[in-house]
């Protein structure tokens, strides 16, 4: 039998895509207040350039940055600007965000308008509209795309790949995005190879996926630079170095980037998004969502703008089954647990999944059997048991000497482990009191 391409390690988890995957994206009405943290991406933090009381409209930037990591942020309604304060952010604390109340009439500040010619733009051209529209990896990442489009001369790309593997149980944002727009993730991409100069690229997406799989290959049977990698179905096959590994056969070294092997991984949202902002001058302003789980009564893929807050979107998808217990930016194995749903949508949000008691139910941790299941099954091949006992004895430097900062916190063998060790807790814990001490040393 034809044995799918992989990486080594990885689990099962059931993928539970069956919520939402065969719902079409829908569009949310308009809201009534969104709320645009101005952190959204990896890097530096843009200067706020509104203030309250200023009137804005869709489109309009809020945030201005000279750095060269870092992107600004934008208006996604016309309104008034009612605050600029710290609210809750998905990723678990309160950051300053720019709070806007609609004034109902969705007006532009410049109505995106399609260039017929945007393949004509010089290279430096479309790196910079790429920076200015916002575009921050919507896998989840939010690494700004214009600073992964401009590699250094030194570190030359010659393999890029689209990721539609989308591995996290439940979300099913990217797929119904490959559905049905599968032209401006391919027009995305062809932008993407300009600017880098490629003639091949691969788009990589798991084997549960055959409709998507099928589509974009009839979308490429004339394009014979572009294969279609059907992956095998392991979590995480989406995760960036086991991704380069089951598609080029490359290994990113340890602290290493994916440019160092001569790689370079965009999520298929961000090449959509590509799309729109070089052909049709469209900042960021909003995104995909799967609202899934057996937590919320409707589960859908929404097309919501960026700062709606994830009590609108529940509220959309008819609210909360009866037992409803848990909500989630995100997906179970790498998302984030949530205390309240004033939270926004930001760039990175994917998905937002709703447990009931059963699905949300942990379980006592016990201690550990040595059984290395955990091992085993580690796509970084550390050793995770060894790992989260230094860290909780305080042996912080000796964690950090077995790879503590390779983990990618992928919850790989929390999963496994028949002990129910939550492993990836003592490793966040880890890095967080390594960051700290070094810190303190200066
Ligand atoms: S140690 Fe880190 S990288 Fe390895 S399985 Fe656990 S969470 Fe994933
Ligand atoms: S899987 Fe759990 S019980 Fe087994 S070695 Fe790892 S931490 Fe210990």
């Amino acid at each position: 039998m034809f044995r799918k391409k992989s990486f080594r390690g990885g689990a099962h988890p059931h993928d539970e895509k069956r919520w939402s995957a065969d719902m079409a994206i829908q569009e949310m009405p308009l809201p009534g207040t969104v709320i645009i943290p101005v952190q959204q991406h990896i890097g530096a933090p843009a200067d706020i350039i509104v203030e309250k009381g200023d009137a804005v409209k869709k489109g309009q930037p809020l945030t201005k940055t000279s750095k060269f990591v870092s992107v600004p942020v934008h208006a996604s309604i016309s309104g008034t600007v009612a605050a600029v304060e710290k609210r809750p952010h998905p990723f678990g604390t309160d950051l300053t965000s720019i709070v806007i109340e609609s004034d109902g009439n969705d007006a532009w500040a410049a109505e995106p308008v399609m260039n017929p010619d945007y393949l004509s733009l010089g290279t430096d051209k479309m790196v910079q509209i790429i920076g200015e529209a916002g575009i921050a990896g919507m896998g989840g990442a939010a690494f700004p795309s214009h600073v992964k489009l401009s590699p250094p001369a030194d570190k030359p790309v010659d393999t890029l790949i689209l990721n539609g593997v989308e591995c996290e149980p439940y979300l099913t944002s990217d797929y119904r995005l490959m559905l049905e727009r599968p032209d401006d993730i391919l027009a995305g991409l062809q932008i993407i190879m300009k600017i880098l100069g490629l003639t091949k690229a691969f788009i990589g997406i798991e084997a549960n996926k055959p409709r998507a799989i099928a589509l974009l290959r009839e979308k490429c049977a004339e394009k014979k630079n572009i294969a279609i990698v059907p992956l095998a179905v392991k979590y995480p096959q989406g995760a960036e170095k086991q991704l380069i590994k089951a598609v080029s056969g490359r290994s990113v070294p340890s602290g290493g980037l994916p440019m160092d092997v001569g790689c370079l991984v965009h999520n298929v949202g961000t090449a959509a998004a590509i799309y729109e902002a070089v052909a049709m001058g469209k900042p960021l302003i909003e995104r995909i969502v799967s609202v899934t789980g057996p937590g919320v009564r409707k589960p859908r893929n929404i097309k919501a703008r960026i700062g709606t807050p994830f009590a609108d979107l529940i509220e959309f998808c008819g609210g909360y089954t009866q037992k409803a217990a848990k909500v989630i930016n995100g997906g179970p194995m790498m998302g984030i647990a949530q205390t309240t749903i004033a939270v926004p949508v930001i760039k990175g949000t994917s998905g937002i999944l709703v447990l009931d008691e059963r699905t949300a139910a942990g379980s006592d941790e016990l201690p550990c059997i040595s059984c290395a299941r955990c091992v085993d099954v580690c796509p970084m091949n550390l050793l995770p048991n060894h790992i989260a006992a230094f860290i909780e004895h305080n042996r912080v430097e000796d964690a950090q000497k077995m790879g503590l900062f390779d983990c990618m916190e992928c919850s790989t063998c929390s999963f496994i482990c028949p002990a129910k060790r939550n492993l990836v807790h003592y490793i966040k814990l880890g890095k967080a009191l390594w960051n700290e001490a070094q810190k303190k040393t200066g």
